[in-house]
């Protein structure tokens, strides 16, 4: 209850100071390679202006590292105008190969009062019929996978993929209630696998789950051997893709309230590297360790003779699917010591130079 209390303090407080800004402005898209089923290929990323996550705007607070909601509307945002901002940005893009579509609403796509339906029908229809569209991938929280909603969204697009990545976070139930104020339960997010696993047999529906590598109250430790097991968890759960998510200090959460009071620190890149170099060899799904925030000072650290080199291999690495290659440098030794032997969850002690 306590968890719950602090961040819907903080989202309020943060929800005070955000400056509105309009449809037009929040939508925004981009090319970049990325990792497609079929391998390395061209990815559209896009982010559509919707009222925002739910979840952060319910008394909850939202998750505790989350500030997504800081980049929505806040108020309803109605099919006519997310329509046209849609088609403009398709009209800005020529899709010359197979690609993969990635849609960001900041919140769950699949909930029809954060993405009007009719809106959500526009755009898969859409897409359903641009040839070189290989893959449509959305973000969605668990309980708006439902079996009726899917099965229309497939309907659109007959022979694409279709992708529903879910915040699952870890597979700690106490983790996900405690630690990230996440809102459902081991069991909610298996019901939506199921559903998805049961359509394969109809349609190219898929499933990927997002691991967050290092929650807040977590030791170094610690959030290596969670990622990995939610990993394993995850591929036994019948999720096609994983994607981790190193821990990084956004505006107006929990986490940066911590970081503020030196009671949190985002992991190593040295035990990103552990976590996906492991799950590699321990799980036979696909497996991306995201990279954003690398480097930064509210980012995932090592130092700054090793920051970039580390960055561009792994970002190789999630490309091809192999494991990032040994290297040295003088801080590895500060983090083995601090990932073998504290147990403790703070990690913050440590100078980064
Ligand atoms: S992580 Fe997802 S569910 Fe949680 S607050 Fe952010 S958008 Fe909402
Ligand atoms: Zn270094």
């Amino acid at each position: 209850m306590q968890i719950k209390k602090l961040t819907r303090e903080i989202r309020n407080k943060s929800l005070k100071k955000v400056k509105k800004r309009s449809p037009e402005e929040l939508s925004t898209s981009w090319y970049q390679e990325d990792l497609l089923y079929q391998g390395r290929g061209p990815t559209l990323f896009m982010i559509l202006p919707t009222g925002g996550c739910s979840w952060a705007l319910s008394e909850s607070g939202g998750c505790t590292m989350c500030s997504y909601i800081n980049d929505s509307h806040v108020e309803n945002v109605p099919a006519r105008d997310i329509i046209p901002l849609f088609h403009e940005i398709m009209d800005k893009h020529t899709l010359e190969e197979p690609t993969a579509v990635k849609i960001f609403t900041s919140g769950s796509f699949l909930n029809p009062d954060e993405m009007p339906v009719e809106a959500r029908r526009e755009i898969l229809q859409t897409l359903g019929e641009i040839e070189n569209v290989a893959e449509v991938v959305v973000e969605s929280r668990p309980e708006y996978v439902n079996r009726e909603i899917i099965k229309e969204c497939c309907s659109y697009l007959p022979d694409k993929i279709f992708e529903i990545s879910m915040g699952l976070e870890s597979a700690s139930d106490h983790t996900r209630e405690y630690k990230i104020n996440k809102g459902f339960s081991k069991k909610d997010f298996e019901q939506a696998v199921e559903i998805i696993k049961d359509l394969k047999s109809e349609y190219k529906v898929r499933s990927k789950a997002y691991i967050l590598v290092k929650p807040i109250l977590t030791s170094e430790k610690q959030g290596i051997q969670e990622a990995i097991d939610s990993a394993i968890y995850a591929e036994k759960a019948g999720i096609d893709r994983i994607s981790f998510c190193p821990a990084t200090i956004h505006k107006g959460t929990l986490i940066e309230e911590l970081w503020r009071k030196g009671s949190y620190q985002p992991p190593w890149i040295w035990s990103t590297i552990k976590i996906i170099n492991q799950v590699r060899e321990k799980v036979n799904i696909p497996a991306i360790m995201d990279t954003s925030g690398f480097g930064s000072r509210r980012g995932p650290y090592n130092c700054k003779k090793c920051n970039s080199k580390l960055k561009q291999m792994i970002i190789d690495s999630n490309l091809d699917q192999i494991p990032v290659k040994e290297l040295e440098c003088d801080c590895k030794n500060q983090w083995q010591v601090e990932s073998s032997f504290c147990d403790i969850g703070r990690s913050t002690t440590r100078i980064r130079y």
